[in-house]
């Protein structure tokens, strides 16, 4: 056995990110053993090993200490004292003090707003007596919970005090950041590996369509001006630069009235830089093995334009309420598409279950044709 074959890398969280992950640090030649819950983790189905048990089980922390030389994590609400308890023995990227930052939004605010980043006006809610003290003019505006939150989930739209009121109740008094709800231009994404020594490189920028707070399309590279741009990547790097990153990481921005507001930040590789798996040299996954092996960190160049389709269960249910199998033959015929499944059993509203690139030179072109593959799709 080569001393490559005997590294082994742990990754925490068995998502469709984790999944993709075990496949790039796969074919660099190192194993995986993936820690997650779900006997059926997209991750866990293709890890060298499935460590089936919970994110705070110190007998799996401790199997991992053993056999891993690097771990990473695929999902933010890994909790970060075990992150803590894993960076004792063995290297973790990125660290729990970075995680700790990126999954709780009042931390994340205040992180930002401290090192002064544009952040847009919000307020921390932790007690129904700060919800008094919001000003009337602050609405309408987006009440958040600051945990565990996704995909537009443990969000709600409030109109006015009383709205807000039934909307912490709603949510369970759990803490809460108010968003004032800004009149968005555009969205866009930058996502960045950094490593140890440093060096940091970015993706190609991210254009970001949303529906009903999930992730549609993405367009790279996104239709902004060079100056926007080249501010959003300064941004994703001082923040990386702050939280003495390494690893990947994904900062998502608002765009309003040519000016950048940074929204989240993602300790991880990031759904919207999906269209990386077919349309760079290296993706976002292999940058993320790349800087929690130490390897050299190539720069990710584009050979194509790119956009990304999510597909969510809904496809599944398109034809009134009754599951029927989508004709993905619909993708597969097509020479520049590049279709992505993530192995789960069940297809539920909501869901995110695959997701398609289509390449090419002409963006107009792409964007048409793969709303127009979407749509074929739902038939
Ligand atoms: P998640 O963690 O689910 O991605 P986000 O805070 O990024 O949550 O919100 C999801 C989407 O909802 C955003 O990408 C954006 O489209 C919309 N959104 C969130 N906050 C605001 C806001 N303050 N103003 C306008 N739109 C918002
Ligand atoms: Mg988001």
């Amino acid at each position: 056995m080569s001393t490559r074959d005997s590294k082994i890398l742990g990754m925490l969280g068995g998502g469709q990110l984790g999944r993709f992950f075990v496949v790039a640090a796969q074919k660099l030649g190192y194993r995986v053993f993936v820690l997650d819950p779900d006997k059926k983790s997209p991750a866990g189905l293709v890890a060298d090993q499935h460590i089936c048990k919970n994110f705070d089980d110190y007998d799996a922390l401790d199997n991992i200490i053993e056999n891993c030389f690097a771990v990473t994590t695929e999902f933010e609400n890994i909790p970060s004292t075990t992150l803590a308890y894993l960076e004792k023995s063995i290297t973790v990227h990125p660290s729990s003090f970075a995680v700790s930052i990126a999954q709780n939004r009042i931390k994340e605010k205040n992180f930002l707003q401290d090192n002064n980043f544009p952040v847009g006006p919000f307020k921390v809610i932790e007690k129904k007596d700060h919800i008094d003290q919001v000003p009337h003019n602050f609405f309408p505006a987006i009440l958040k919970v600051a945990q565990f939150g996704y995909d537009g989930k443990g969000q709600k739209m409030v109109t006015n005090i009383e709205e807000l009121n039934q909307a912490f109740v709603q949510l369970n008094f759990v803490p809460c950041v108010l968003e004032k709800k800004l009149s968005l231009d555009i969205e866009i994404s930058v996502v960045m590996g950094r490593s140890l020594n440093s060096n940091s490189v970015c993706l190609p920028l991210a254009e970001n369509q949303h529906k009903n707070g999930i992730l549609d399309i993405t367009i790279s590279p996104a239709r902004v001006s060079e100056n926007i741009a080249s501010k959003a990547r300064e941004y994703a790097q001082a923040i990386a630069e702050k939280l003495d990153y390494v690893g990947v990481l994904a900062v998502e921005f608002f765009i309003v009235d040519n000016t950048l507001y940074i929204n989240e930040i993602a300790p991880r590789p990031h759904n919207s830089g999906h269209y990386s798996l077919d349309a760079c040299n290296l993706n976002q996954f292999d940058l993320q093995v790349r800087t929690l092996t130490d390897l050299e960190l190539l720069d990710p160049e584009p050979h194509t334009k790119s956009v990304m389709v999510n597909l969510l269960g809904d496809i599944w249910f398109a034809n009134k309420d009754k599951l029927r199998e989508p004709n993905f033959n619909i993708l597969l015929n097509e020479a520049n598409v590049r279709l992505h499944f993530y192995g789960k059993e069940e297809p539920r509203r909501g869901r995110k279950m695959a997701h398609f690139n289509v390449l090419g030179d002409d963006l107009n072109n792409i964007l048409d044709k793969a709303k127009k593959l979407k749509k074929l799709l739902m038939n």
